[in-house]
């Protein structure tokens, strides 16, 4: 264990910084809100979730036994987060002529996939909430039960004035219940609550709802808070150490966790709330509706006019990490190729410090560095600080390369070690941008072949030039012969 100073976190709730102190020593709990299923994954999203990857795996980097939860929203989350809104899922279902579990495996499969080139580690659970019905009706029981909801036609609502009297509702936001009320808009649910801050635990299913389950209260569906609660509940405890998600999360989503925890339990749900700030695009708000959005399979492939070129997933997520996680970050092309330089530099020197020779003494304080590479994580999980002292290793790695600097053994051991770890095992970088990968072999294999048959034939020697022609169409390998040369296509 590399218990190296104590780990401090920026906690939501409090405003500060405090020192982390776990509910039960050597151990975390961690919960995050997952995606909505119901589009494939927003890029600012991907950053959210690489957030907490990377503290995930700097957690288990000192030795804590973290489980981690991350839930998929497969139902209950409702469009404009209006009480009376159409759930998304449901919404899309019905517009692509699907099935909603059609709708919820394709974009379920679609994030697994962007989340695994980006090298995420899976979480230790990822419940659905269409999976854990029961335990959002149990959780509706006990709370109406204490006298915090009430019942309204087939629809069961959190009453928040009278959570109010006894709690404090708004204090994660930093807002006040009098203000909330005045600043409400009218909604059409409203005749059905008390106060239009109330939010629905349970909603009645409308006859043409296709997402339904039979609860105490009629046919419905839970409210997209709900699910969250239910869950951290049920894996995590009453109470565990850490919540984490997005800044838009912070009001009303998280708000409303602790309010529904508070009011089932009476135990505040968390003791550290962590939130995630946006990632911007060319300096404006990223929105599918303004067309300033891009897609992460989009990076990969280059496919975006505002893309000079494809970026590698290790690539964009070194240049994410490359801000600390509670900070708007902007992409651009410019960011990214100057983050590209950065990576491969890194990689280089990750590659080079096998070969240095090494000598009698150093002149590079590698135990001062090692610890001002955990002071940098110790402070809020600060990732560019971080990768600043990286590049104080790289530069020496390099000095000794050209002979300016040496390194012991010993120390070499020691820099190479504490950059794998740090590089690889906590910032979760891979070292692929070398770009030789099977495709570019396979590409240069046919070239030659294509080649070889042309000077074939420039030879007159048609029985081989036919050869190669037909055992590459065997092969699935289909050469055509144009004006501008010959190309080929595969089957
Ligand atoms: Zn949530």
């Amino acid at each position: 264990m590399q218990l190296q100073q104590s780990l401090k976190i920026y906690n939501s709730l409090s405003g500060k910084k405090e020192i982390f102190r776990p509910i039960n020593k050597g151990h975390v709990g961690m919960y995050v809100c997952g995606p909505t299923v119901y589009s494939n994954v927003h890029l600012g999203n991907c950053r959210t979730f690489m957030s907490f990857d990377m503290i995930f795996r700097y957690l288990k980097h000192l030795g804590y036994k973290v489980r981690y939860v991350r839930n998929i929203t497969d139902a209950g989350h409702l469009v404009d987060d209006a009480e009376d809104g159409e759930d998304k899922i449901a919404k899309k279902a019905r517009l692509e002529q699907l099935e909603p579990m059609e709708v919820v495996q394709r974009y379920t499969v679609d994030f697994h996939n962007i989340l695994q080139q980006f090298n995420f580690l899976p979480p230790s659970i990822e419940p659905t909430a269409t999976g854990h019905i029961i335990e959002q009706i149990e959780t509706i029981k006990d709370i109406l039960q204490k006298g915090y909801a009430y019942e309204a036609n087939g629809s069961v609502y959190f009453d928040v004035a009278k959570f109010n009297e006894t709690n404090e509702y708004g204090k994660l936001s930093g807002r006040k219940l009098e203000d909330m009320i005045t600043n409400t808009r009218e909604l059409t649910a409203q005749e059905e609550k008390k106060s239009p801050q109330d939010f629905a635990l349970w909603k009645k299913a409308e006859p043409q709802h296709i997402m339904r389950w039979p609860s105490p209260w009629g046919d419905g569906f839970p409210g997209w808070h709900l699910e969250c609660t239910a869950m951290s509940t049920k894996y995590l405890g009453e109470t565990f150490d850490i919540h984490g998600g997005g800044m838009d999360l912070k009001f009303p989503h998280h708000e409303c966790e602790i309010a529904q925890s508070e009011a089932s339990t009476g135990q505040s749900p968390v003791n550290y709330w962590l939130h995630a700030n946006m990632l911007t695009m060319n300096g404006k708000k990223m929105a599918k509706s303004t067309g300033n959005n891009i897609l992460p399979g989009e990076i990969f492939t280059g496919d975006n006019e505002i893309l000079s070129k494809a970026f590698s997933p290790s690539v964009v997520r070194f240049f994410m990490m490359q801000a600390h996680y509670t900070s708007i970050l902007d992409l651009s092309n410019d960011a990214l190729l100057a983050s590209e330089k950065g990576f491969n530099k890194l990689m280089d020197a990750v590659e080079s410090i096998k070969n240095i020779e090494t000598g009698g003494k150093s002149d590079f304080d590698v135990t001062g560095w090692k610890q001002q590479c955990y002071d940098a994580m110790n402070d809020n999980f600060n990732t560019p600080i971080l990768i600043a002292k990286l590049f104080d290793a790289v530069k020496h790695i390099n000095l000794v390369k050209e002979g300016k600097a040496t390194l012991t053994q010993e120390d070499k051991e020691a820099v190479q070690a504490t950059l794998h770890a740090f590089i690889f095992d906590v910032l979760g970088l891979e070292n692929k941008n070398d770009s030789t990968d099977d495709s570019d072999k396979l590409s240069g294999v046919v070239e030659l072949l294509i080649e070889l048959r042309k000077e074939a034939r420039n030879n007159k020697d048609f029985a081989t030039s036919d050869k190669i022609r037909d055992q590459l169409t065997d092969m699935g390998i289909q050469l055509k012969d144009g004006k501008e040369g010959t190309t080929f296509s595969l089957s």
